[in-house]
């Protein structure tokens, strides 16, 4: 009996993977009715080109609709499996989706993995990454596992250069997704081209951080990206600022000299 409840549960997760495929665009394995109606996704219309134009959770501006699967991080990480939709593919070591609390109310949300994160397969671990937990930590005073941490592109784009439109198209429906998915409270994007991506791109940080936008009606707070504050630690006092923004959005006790 409990071998047959788990290879139920088998089919359960295969039927959700099978979806979430068909919303990445991927090509749906070509199974027969039959097959589809015992995975219980048939009414999904997996086999069913995707209408054009049609507004999904992938879609920049679309509405997020909660009954759209895939429904958890893990099914959204193992749809993405070893992903080939963009070039920065043929560089990688590990695809670095993000981690961190699936019920974050706080979102942070950088540009791209460098080579330690590459490397670990985890967003934010090299030296930009210890300034960002450090904000989180000692700033913030929350766990960096409360908060969830991600980026644009999820593969290491080669010399660190910026990810290039193609790329940001190509993964940008994942990053939607996670956010989808978890629903934050706050996003506080990370650098330029995080804010392009999630608020459009003629943002411009130098004039604009500081200010709040929307992502789909999620309050967002650009701020500049770790990495710049290594080479301008002039600029923490700015980010501060910022920070102490989420923060009282948040509804959390600041600091004076957090
Ligand atoms: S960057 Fe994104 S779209 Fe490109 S290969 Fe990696 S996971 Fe796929």
């Amino acid at each position: 009996m409990k071998v047959e409840a788990e290879i139920r549960e088998i089919f359960g997760h295969l039927g959700k993977l099978i979806v979430a495929h068909r919303e990445m665009g991927l090509e749906p394995p070509p199974l027969s009715d039959e097959t589809l109606n015992y995975l219980g996704v048939a009414e999904s219309g997996i086999n069913a080109p995707r209408a054009k134009g049609a507004k999904g959770p992938y879609s920049p501006g679309g509405t997020p609709d909660r009954g759209d699967q895939p429904d958890s991080l893990e099914v959204l990480r193992a749809s993405i499996g070893e992903c080939r939709r963009c070039k920065l593919h043929g560089n990688r070591t590990r695809v670095v989706f993000g981690e961190g609390s699936p019920q974050a109310e706080l979102v942070f949300v950088g540009e791209g993995p460098g080579q330690e994160e590459d490397l670990a397969g985890r967003p934010f671990v090299g030296e930009a990454g210890r300034l960002l937990t450090k904000i989180i930590e000692n700033g913030i005073r929350l766990a960096r596992k409360e908060v969830y941490i991600c980026n644009v592109v999820k593969c290491r784009p080669p010399g660190n250069r910026d990810p290039e439109r193609d790329e940001i198209e190509a993964c940008t429906p994942f990053l939607e997704k996670q956010l989808h998915i978890i629903g934050p409270r706050v996003i506080c994007s990370l650098g330029r081209v995080a804010a392009q991506c999630l608020i459009g791109p003629e943002f411009k940080i130098t004039k604009e951080r500081g200010t709040w936008h929307t992502y789909k009606e999620i309050p967002l707070m650009p701020t500049y990206h770790p990495a710049y504050l290594l080479r301008y630690p002039s600029a923490k006092r700015q980010v501060w600022e910022d920070i102490q923004k989420v923060m009282v959005h948040l509804d959390l006790e600041v600091k004076k000299n957090g």
